[in-house]
């Protein structure tokens, strides 16, 4: 895909997010990792809903400016999820807020940050890990990233919003809105004692849709066997 086109994409993803009220003010950021293993990154202080497509800040492939806008300042977020997903073409962050409601909520694992509820969560967001609140800009959320060992591709920042990699950007945003949907079922069911999908249901997406979810345990959440 061609720079123009990319250009055009993240404005045309970041304004409908934002339009959907999926982003407040100047928050979130989107970035693109280009062929030559440079970036495209909205510019810090943008508003997702009013990007323009020649003023996005790109970057080369050792994170230096090479032009447009001063680049968003929550690059060390982008840069460490990319660095522990090998295959992640692009990065979406909103601070959504029923995935920002979701992760102030005492009862969340931080392994499992929503419980397995429809199957285009699942499918889409897959399992989300729930890290503590950084002040944003903190270099120190790299290393948080980091300890994750990319076996996440959906992270929820604590009081702060969702940041989800894939490997397109359409799948990006597609996997965050899931995400924030999958809050707001949460939050909407949360002590009423819903009915999560077993177990077997679970194992059935996974095998029929070969989705990278650990293992599932009796109560139907996904646990990571090496924590
Ligand atoms: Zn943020």
């Amino acid at each position: 895909m061609s720079n123009a086109r990319l250009r055009e994409d993240i404005c045309r993803y970041g304004r409908s997010l934002f339009e959907r009220g999926l982003t407040p003010g100047s928050s979130g950021n989107i970035s693109v990792r280009l062929d030559d293993g440079g970036w495209l990154v909205t510019p810090t202080n943008a508003s997702l809903g009013f990007l323009d497509p020649a003023r996005l800040s790109h970057l080369d492939a050792g994170g230096r400016h090479v032009s447009g806008d001063k680049p968003t300042k929550e690059i060390p977020l982008h840069s460490a999820l990319y660095e522990t997903r090998g295959a992640a073409r692009a990065i979406v962050h909103l601070h959504s807020t029923n995935a920002v409601a979701l992760s102030m909520l005492p009862e969340i694992d931080p392994r499992a940050a929503l419980p397995p509820m429809t199957p285009y969560c699942l499918m889409r967001a897959g399992q989300i890990a729930l890290l503590p609140y950084y002040r944003p800009g903190d270099p120190a959320v790299a290393d948080a990233i980091r300890g994750l060992a990319g076996k996440y591709a959906s992270v929820l920042l604590s009081n702060h919003g969702p940041v989800v990699a894939s490997d397109t950007l359409e799948a990006a945003v597609f996997a965050t809105e899931e995400l924030e949907e999958g809050a707001k079922l949460y939050l909407m069911l949360r002590n009423l004692n819903p009915r999560y999908l077993t177990p077997a249901q679970v194992k059935d997406l996974v095998r029929e849709f070969n989705l990278d979810l650990p293992i599932v345990d009796d109560h139907g959440h996904p646990h990571d066997p090496d924590d």
